[in-house]
């Protein structure tokens, strides 16, 4: 589906909420995508993109970044605490911090470099056991445990379970963020952005919808 044709809906959705459409920033979703793709969007004026790996954004990237200016990279995928280094050269935003080790990485990183990344802890709405996120019950906590580390908490990310209505988690999501006073929302997907806007997402993350099927899995 053409890029206008997501930003359409996204402020279609915005407008239905009775939000701005400038409320909500999408993120397209460039993971396992040819680089012919991802350089027709970028050529189309898009500037923030979403990858989930940090080498696979490591060899595709610097070179975009070169070519076209103001890109924003954020990471929405799983991050170890040995590539806390090159993460942090590379991404604006980190999606998934989850636990305290990483945390402290990061507070580490941060200190030497007198910049932080806008943070988003990763939550495991659906508590799943093969998911990565910090349980619900233990998501105040850790966030007042990163905001002791100093860090730039902006707000928490969730990707509801598969079998699951997305808008109990996206509810969820948002009650979490509410009451810990935290005003940013990553949630949303080609298949149910609508409804995250609706539920108060402030950043939409959008692969297959604008880049089509992914070629790779992913
Ligand atoms: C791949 C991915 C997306 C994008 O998924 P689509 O269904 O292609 O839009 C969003 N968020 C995360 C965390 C992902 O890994």
């Amino acid at each position: 589906m053409p890029l206008t044709d997501i930003q359409t809906r996204i402020e279609a959705a915005c407008h239905k909420a009775e939000r701005k459409a400038e409320s909500v920033e999408l993120i397209a979703v460039s993971k396992v995508q040819p680089n012919a793709r991802v350089e027709a969007v970028l050529n189309q004026g898009h500037r923030v993109f979403g990858e989930n790996r940090v080498q696979e954004a490591q060899g595709k990237w610097p070179d975009f970044k070169a070519k076209f200016d103001r890109v924003q990279l954020h990471l929405i995928g799983p991050l170890q605490s040995n590539k806390v280094k090159p993460a942090l050269d590379l991404f604006d935003a980190i999606h998934t911090l989850d636990r305290e080790k990483l945390a402290r990485r990061i507070a580490t990183e941060v200190q030497a470099r007198g910049a932080c990344p806008a943070l988003f802890i990763q939550v495991n709405t659906g508590e799943e056991p093969q998911k990565a996120g910090v349980l619900p019950a233990e998501v105040d906590g850790f966030i007042k445990a990163c905001q002791g580390f100093d860090l730039n908490i902006k707000g928490l990310m969730c990707i509801p379970p598969m079998e699951e209505e997305p808008s109990l988690h996206f509810a969820l999501l948002a009650k979490m963020a509410k009451r810990n006073g935290l005003d940013s929302l990553s949630m949303g997907m080609s298949s149910d952005f609508e409804s995250a806007i609706a539920l108060g997402a402030t950043h939409v993350r959008v692969g297959s919808a604008i880049f089509g099927e992914r070629v790779k899995p992913d």
